[in-house]
Formats: C-alpha cells, structure tokens, sequence
C-alpha cells in the first residue's frame, strides 16, 4: 500500500484523504495541534515543523510527501526532500511563500500585477506611497493568508497606523485595484509535465476570506484561456507537480495576478461534485505518478464555505443537489469549519436555489453578489 504523507493536518489534507482511500492510498499528516481534522480520517503524528527526529520517522514511513499548509517552512521541505519524494518542489513552495518573488515572477512570465514595491523601513512605505498612492494595501510577504497580515491604506492618516501594526518584518506595498471581479484558475501538473486547467471560477470575499465560489465562472470569454495560459507557464517554470491555484483580479479586459497557493485550494472545492475528478483527488494523480483526471465541469456549481461556525444544515441538504462538508473543528471566530457545493443545470435553477438557502438561514447577504451575478450573465 502506498502512504502519502501531509506537512498540515487541516481540512485540506482531511479531503485528500478521504478523495485518495479509493486510490488505494495511506494516509499520515503531520501537524502540531493533537486535534488537527484530518486526525479523524487518517494518522495523526503530533510534531512542530522542526522536529526532526519526528519527521526522520514520518520520512521513513511515507512514499511521497505534500503539503496542506503552504507555510511550512521551506528548510523543512528541502530537509525531507533529501529524505524522500516531496511534491511540489521546496523551490516552487518557496517562491509562492513570498508575495514578492511570487510577484516577480509573474512580471518575469508576462502577467500583470497591480503596482507594487518592497517596503523594510517607514521611509520605504512613504516613498512607496507617493508613487503608488491610496487606496493601497501593504502586506507582510511570507506567512499571510485569508487576508490575516494586511493593512488597508486610503490616506496619509494611515501610514503611521499600518506601519506600527506590521513594521519590522519584510513587507510589501500594493495598489487597491477596483477590480470588476475576482476569479482563480486551477491546475493540476504530472511529473511527467502534462498540466490541465479547471474551468475559471470566479470569487468573492468578506473580510479577506473567500465566501462564495462560482463554477465556471458565468461568461469568461477568452480570459478561460488566457488564465490557464499563465497557469501554465507557472508549472512549467516552477517544475510543479501537483495541485496549485492562480488567484486574479479582472479589471475590464486585462487579468492581473494577484498570488499563487502552492496547493489545492478553496475555490477548488466545487471540484469534488462539480468536476469529473475533484481537486484533491487529481493532485493524489499527480504526486503519485497516476495519469491525470478530466478537468471540465460537470454542471453549475456554488461553493459556500461556513466561517466561524456550521448553520444549519437542514435547508442545504433539502436541495436536490447540494452537499455538505463539515471538517470536524470547534468553532471559532474566522475559522473555516465547512462549506457546502449546490449543482444545477441552469443559472435560474442555481439562484432560485441560493435565495431558498439564504432565506432559510438568514444568510441572504452571502448569497446576495453571487445571485446577481447568474441573473445578470448569459443565461444557461
Ligand atoms: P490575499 O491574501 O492577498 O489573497 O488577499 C485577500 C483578499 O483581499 C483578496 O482576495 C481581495 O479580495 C483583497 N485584496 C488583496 N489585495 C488586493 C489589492 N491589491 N486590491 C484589491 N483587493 C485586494
């Protein structure tokens, strides 16, 4: 039997697991909290990211190792990568761990950004300032995620406040883009350098971390293409292998990249009933040298992902075709617990579905953009 091991033990590395039984796959996470969900689906080995006797074990043990967690430490990865197979590449993880390098790159590859510039001192962020102006947003570079470590700018009253609140690591300064739409594309690349692209989807956000996801995004047109383009030429210059997402902002008719995630991601989630084979299950393809899964969508799909605590789940699973995923953690304010995928055939069938949800759970605010995007696309 094959053991795939997981640097994280969150719901990421619980849904790899759960989609790999079938593909005849073991599971062992690593992670440092004893109740980490994925415990529940697969072994646990409770260690810090440094402890390398621990980890010489889990090494050991393991016939491939991959990440839930894309901040694990990259000295750790390049460590196992000696030790045994380690997909993606502790270089391809290391550059997605930088907001910079993975801006740099995407420059270097041809897709726009929004302005940005490397801030380590206050005179830096003025400076920055004056050439990019407000709104503007700075960032730490390494270790942020679901907006956690940003500071929003919209006049020169909030200098001083955003650099006493993330001063004194490496920072980054980027313009605030009044983007029409924000969508991702996922891409699953082999070993042997095949690269497939899902459908884009589009996204939207509340307090820096994603709501709702729509499947495939309502009429892409030609930035389908053109993002799986970019996505493409990541994977072949980072030499990955496996899952990763390319996060966008659409701005009337140009994309700019705004980061990477060097792993299945939550705007993938759809993917599990959406796709012929889901996200996690095609990364498992990857890592483990298995020919790669179908890509296309299966029908419409809406992704809703529970923060905090898990509503009802009642009014959702009345719905023809909705799922449900509840990942096994204590609530808690701004953790993901869940998230639950409706299908439909039509747009009209997917926001009758959304409004009934909404009202049902008093949630009609979440709902709501997502709703007026399917009423106001080409009609399916
Ligand atoms: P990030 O962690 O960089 O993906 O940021 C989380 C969310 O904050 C993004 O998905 C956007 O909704 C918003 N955001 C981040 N950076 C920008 C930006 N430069 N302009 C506009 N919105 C942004």
């Amino acid at each position: 039997m094959t053991t795939v091991g997981i640097l994280g033990g969150g719901q990421l590395a619980r849904m790899l697991a759960l989609a790999g039984a079938p593909l005849g796959a073991r599971f062992l996470v690593v992670d440092s909290a004893a109740d980490a969900c994925a415990g529940q689906v697969a072994t646990l080995l409770q260690a810090d990211w440094h402890d390398f006797a621990a980890l010489a074990d889990f090494a050991r043990r393991c016939d491939v190792v991959t990440f839930d967690f894309e901040n694990a430490p990259a000295d750790t990865a390049q460590w196992l990568s000696e030790r045994t197979r380690v997909f993606p590449n502790p270089r391809a993880l290391a550059v997605a761990q930088d907001r910079l390098a993975e801006k740099t790159l995407f420059r270097e590859l041809g897709l726009d950004t929004p302005p940005f510039a490397t801030i380590d001192s206050r005179e830096d962020l003025a400076r920055a300032l004056e050439t990019i102006g407000y709104p503007a947003v700075l960032k730490t570079r390494r270790l942020g995620y679901d907006g956690k470590g940003q500071f929003r700018l919209r006049s020169a009253a909030d200098l001083d406040p955003a650099w006493d609140a993330l001063g004194g690591v490496p920072l980054i300064l980027e313009s605030w883009v009044a983007f029409d739409r924000e969508v991702s594309v996922i891409a699953v690349r082999a070993r042997d350098g095949e690269l497939r692209t899902y459908p884009l989807v589009q996204n939207w956000h509340s307090e820096g971390i994603l709501s709702a996801s729509l499947a495939p995004a309502p009429d892409a047109g030609a930035l389908d293409a053109i993002a799986a383009r970019y996505a493409r030429s990541i994977g072949e210059r980072l030499d990955y292998v496996g899952v990763f997402a390319l996060e966008l902002f659409v701005s009337g008719d140009r994309l700019l990249g705004n980061e990477m995630a060097p792993r299945v991601h939550n705007s993938g989630h759809w993917t599990i009933e959406g796709a012929v084979c889901s996200q996690f299950e095609n990364h498992l393809r990857a890592v483990l040298g298995m020919p790669l899964g179908d890509t296309s969508a299966l029908a419409t799909s809406v992704m809703l992902n529970w923060i905090g605590e898990l509503p009802d789940a009642r009014p959702i699973l009345a719905e023809p075709r909705a799922h449900w995923h509840d990942y096994g953690k204590s609530p808690r304010a701004g953790r993901k617990v869940g998230h639950a995928t409706l299908c439909a055939n039509s747009n009209v069938e997917m926001s009758a579905q959304l409004s009934r949800v909404g009202s049902a759970l008093g949630r009609e605010a979440q709902m709501a953009p997502v709703v007026a995007a399917l009423l106001a696309a080409t009609p399916l």
